[in-house]
């Protein structure tokens, strides 16, 4: 319930960020330092971490399970066949030099087929083991938002209609937000759940310029403001690993980002996708490049977690692409038991998210 609370008053907060009970008692303690008060919550209170729970680190699922209690909930991914900015001309050709939309779209959801039939397809995959399903509609494949509002909305309305959909995920670039769009997310927020999932994945315009991603840091800040201000919940996505970055920029990001209205995080290792300018340019100069081996990435994540904000949630560390579309790094490792190491790392350490940064 507490757990529920602390969602629903972070998420739904109608664009000011109330802070959390803990988050509260924190400036009583501000003077003594935050080191001080998160040994007070973790010695003295049975261990909880400020975000409610005994994990080191704020995970999303536990949050997102308290919105739906009691459910099984499944997104299902959805190709409204967009394209982006960085694709058409627009504002480039090519898109982003590691991008293979394939690595990241599932096989159930095709952008030929209209919104309804995908997501029939999708229910049909999930609901023959688990038949009381829910689901989420996962506009993920693309741009989900470049394109003239009334054509998002039929889109939208289409995947709300569908029976057992609670709600809408969707992905998009900064850059494609304009007002009207970002007010309509706002009245889908307030009708239902809605996650905005921005691919911020630098702080650093001369990286995000590298990687022709065709917009600026100041861009993603601004629409994570602006969303937030609207009362929509956020979910950045950064990568690590890219090149030109190393360990001072990554922990700049992680408090870069702390500072941002930023609800949830997913974070994963820089991985070269076959198909891709990136694949193209390491099999030219491999030394321009260092990828991460999992032991490295699971110790910058830890340093990165403990400088990012407690009140930020993390959806996952990593991702995978499938092993035909991924030309290194190849850990071959779940999602789930990469993150099984970061916590017995955080435990080793006996450390916990935000537990450097005093500036909370
Ligand atoms: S914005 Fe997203 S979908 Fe578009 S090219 Fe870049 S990574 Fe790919």
């Amino acid at each position: 319930m507490v757990i529920f609370f602390t969602f629903r008053n972070f998420y739904r907060s109608n664009g000011s960020f109330r802070l959390k009970p803990a988050e509260k008692l924190s400036s009583v303690f501000q003077q003594a330092g935050w080191d001080f008060y998160l040994w007070r919550v973790k010695k003295e209170e049975n261990q909880y971490f400020p975000w409610g729970t005994k994990e080191r680190y704020n995970d999303f699922r536990p949050v997102f399970q308290a919105l739906f209690p009691g459910k099984k909930i499944q997104k299902l991914s959805v190709n409204a066949a967009f394209t982006c900015p960085n694709r058409d001309g627009s504002k480039g050709r090519g898109g982003c030099t590691y991008c293979n939309n394939a690595s990241f779209t599932p096989d159930f959801s095709g952008g030929n087929n209209s919104v309804t039939s995908q997501l029939e397809k999708g229910v049909r995959f999930f609901a023959g083991k688990y038949p009381e399903m829910l689901y989420l509609a996962f506009f993920q494949s693309f741009s989900n938002t470049y394109a003239p509002l009334n054509h998002l909305k039929s889109l939208y309305e289409e995947a709300l209609r569908f029976p057992g959909v609670q709600g809408l995920v969707v992905s998009t670039r900064p850059d494609c937000l304009s007002t009207e769009i970002l007010d309509y997310l706002s009245h889908l927020a307030e009708r239902g759940y809605l996650m905005l999932e921005l691919g911020v994945e630098s702080h650093l315009d001369e990286t995000l310029r590298n990687l022709n991603r065709g917009h600026t840091f100041a861009e993603a800040e601004n629409a994570i403001r602006e969303a937030a201000a609207r009362g929509i919940a956020v979910t950045a996505h950064m990568m690590l690993g890219l090149p030109g970055e190393g360990r001072k920029e990554w922990m700049e990001q992680a408090e870069v980002i702390s500072q941002l209205p930023v609800n949830n995080l997913k974070l994963h290792q820089l991985q070269i996708h076959r198909h891709t300018v990136m694949a193209r340019q390491y099999a030219e100069h491999p030394e321009s490049f260092r990828l991460f081996t999992e032991e490295e990435y699971a110790a910058t994540v830890v340093d990165y977690l403990e400088r990012l904000h407690p009140r930020i949630t993390i959806e996952r560390f990593t991702s995978q692409a499938p092993p035909g579309l991924l030309v290194a790094p190849a850990w071959g490792v779940k999602n789930y038991v990469f993150t099984a190491r970061i916590k017995r790392l955080l435990e080793e350490r006996d450390t916990w998210q935000g537990r450097i940064n005093l500036e909370f």
